[in-house]
C-alpha cells in the first residue's frame, strides 16, 4: 500500500471538536487505501503559551530546558489525535520524535534533522496501524530531546514522507495553500497552482508562514512532493478543483514573473562598524554570533560596516545577546527593533533592474523609503520601517501582480 503523510498545523488541531474532524480526515484516508502516517503540530498557541511561562521565570532561558518544555507541546496533541482516531474505529498509535527515529544535531532549539531511521513507525504500518508523529522535534545523537525551530513541524512531515518513500506529504492548515501574498493581509491575493522548490523556498524564507523554509530545503534535496491544503479540504483526487497548491521540480517559468510577495515583521537589524581589518574586521563579530548560537541572514561586509537580518523567531535570549553584543562591542554594534523587511520573490527576477526599480519606486511613491536593499537570484528584499510593513506588502503585491 501506498504511504501517504500527512501534517496538521496547531490551528487545525486547536480543540477537541478540530481534533475530531482530523481524526475523521485522517481515517478516510486510511479507508480510501492508504498507510498513514500523521504529524501533527501543537495545539492552538501552546508553543507561545509555554514559552511564555518559560520567559516569565527568566529572560535568557535555558536552551535544552526549552527543548524538554516545547516538546511536550506536540506530546499532547498526538496523543489526543490518536485516542480521537481510535474513537472512530481507527487503529492509532501515536510516537514521539524520538520514538520515531528523528535523530538531529545538537544545536538545541533550532535543531537540524541529520538522519530518519522509523523502523518503529514501519513496523506498526506493517501492523495495520495509522502512525501519528510529534511534529517539531526528534533526538541529538547524544539522545537528548531536541527542537526544530518555529514552524518545524512542516519539517518532520517533510523528512518522515522522504524516509518512508511516500507517495506525498500533504501539509494542512487552516489556509488552502500557498497565496501572491498573506490572504490576512492581502485579501485579493491569489491562490498559486504550482510552485518550485526554489519559488517556495525563498518565499518562506522571506516570511511566508504557510510552508517552513527547511521543510522545503529538505523536500527539495529528496525530491518529495508537498501538497500544501486546507485541512477542511476534500481528500486528493476527490475535487481536483480546489487542490491547493503542490511544490515540486518544475519547469521554469517566464523569467521576471513575481510569485509572490511576502513580509517579516519580526526581525533585528544588525549593523556593526568594523574598525579597520577589511572584510577580516568582522571575524570578531561573526565569531561572538556564533558563540551566541544566533543566526542571520542577507549578511553585507564592506565599506568598514556588516550588515545582516537576524530573525526573531528563534531567538530567545535577546536579552543575553543583547548585553554580551553591547560588551564585546560597544556602540559599534547596534540592533535595530523598528525595522521588517517585504521581499518580491520570482525566479529571474533579477535579470534587468526593472522590478528593482519599479518596487523602490512604489515604495517610496507612498513615502516608505527603504532603509537598504538585497537581491538574490529569485529576490529582492527590501527593509523599511516596520510599522507600515501591511502597506508594503499590500503596494509591492498590487505593483508586480496583476489582479483580474
Ligand atoms: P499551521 O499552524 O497550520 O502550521 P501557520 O500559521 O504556520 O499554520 O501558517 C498558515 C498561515 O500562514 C495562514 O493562516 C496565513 O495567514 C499565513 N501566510 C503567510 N503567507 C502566506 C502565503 N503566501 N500563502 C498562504 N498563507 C500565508
Ligand atoms: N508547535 C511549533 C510552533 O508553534 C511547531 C509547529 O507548529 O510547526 O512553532
Ligand atoms: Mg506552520
Amino acid at each position: 500500500m501506498a504511504i501517504v503523510v500527512q501534517k496538521y498545523g496547531g490551528s487545525s488541531v486547536a480543540d477537541v471538536d478540530r481534533l475530531r474532524k482530523v481524526a475523521d480526515r485522517v481515517v478516510r484516508t486510511r479507508r480510501a487505501g492508504h498507510d498513514v502516517v500523521v504529524v501533527v503540530s501543537a495545539m492552538g498557541d501552546t508553543t507561545d503559551e509555554l514559552l511564555a511561562l518559560a520567559k516569565s521565570l527568566s529572560p535568557n532561558p535555558d536552551r535544552r530546558e526549552l527543548d524538554m518544555l516545547l516538546s511536550a507541546g506536540e506530546r499532547i496533541s498526538m496523543a489526543l489525535l490518536s485516542i480521537a482516531i481510535r474513537e472512530l474505529g481507527g487503529e492509532a498509535i501515536s510516537f514521539t520524535g524520538s520514538q520515531s527515529g528523528i535523530i538531529t544535531n545538537d544545536r538545541h532549539i533550532d535543531a537540524r534533522i541529520i538522519e530518519v531511521r522509523p523502523f518503529r513507525v514501519q513496523d506498526e504500518l506493517a501492523r495495520g496501524k495509522i502512525v501519528v508523529v510529534a511534529g517539531y522535534q526528534g533526538m541529538s545523537y547524544r539522545r537528548e530531546i531536541t527542537t526544530l525551530g518555529r514552524g518545524g513541524s512542516d519539517t518532520t512531515a517533510v523528512a518522515m514522507a522522504a524516509a518512508l518513500g511516500a507517495e506525498y506529504c500533504e501539509i494542512c492548515s487552516d489556509v488552502d495553500g500557498v497565496y501572491s501574498a498573506d490572504p490576512r493581509v492581502v485579501p485579493s491575493a491569489r491562490r498559486i497552482p504550482a510552485l518550485s522548490y526554489e519559488e517556495t523556498q525563498e518565499l518562506a524564507e522571506a516570511g511566508a508562514k504557510v510552508l517552513n523554509a527547511q521543510a522545503v530545503e529538505f523536500a527539495k534535496e529528496k525530491g518529495i512532493a508537498i501538497y500544501a491544503r486546507a485541512t477542511a479540504s476534500p481528500l486528493p483526487g476527490e475535487d481536483p478543483t480546489v487542490d491547493g497548491t503542490v511544490v515540486r521540480r518544475h519547469p521554469p517559468r517566464l523569467p521576471g514573473t513575481v510569485v509572490g510577495v511576502s513580509g517579516e515583521r519580526d526581525i533585528l537589524v544588525l549593523d556593526y562598524r568594523t574598525n579597520g581589518g577589511g572584510i577580516a574586521g568582522a571575524d570578531a563579530l561573526l565569531s561572538a554570533l556564533n558563540d551566541l548560537r544566533v543566526s542571520g541572514k542577507h549578511l553585507e561586509i564592506g565599506g568598514g560596516r556588516v550588515t545582516m537580518i537576524v530573525p526573531r523567531e528563534n531567538l530567545h535570549e535577546e536579552d543575553r545577546v543583547r548585553r554580551t553584543l553591547a560588551e564585546k562591542f560597544g556602540d559599534a554594534c547596534r540592533l535595530a527593533d523598528s525595522l521588517a523587511a517585504v521581499s518580491a520573490v520570482g525566479a529571474g527576477i533579477n535579470a534587468s533592474f526593472d522590478h528593482v526599480r519599479r518596487g523602490t519606486a512604489a515604495l517610496s511613491s507612498s513615502g516608505l523609503a527603504a532603509a537598504s536593499l538585497s537581491t538574490s537570484s529569485n529576490r529582492i528584499t527590501w527593509t523599511i520601517d516596520r510599522a507600515r510593513l501591511d502597506d508594503a506588502v499590500r503596494l509591492l503585491h498590487a505593483t508586480f501582480i496583476k489582479n483580474d
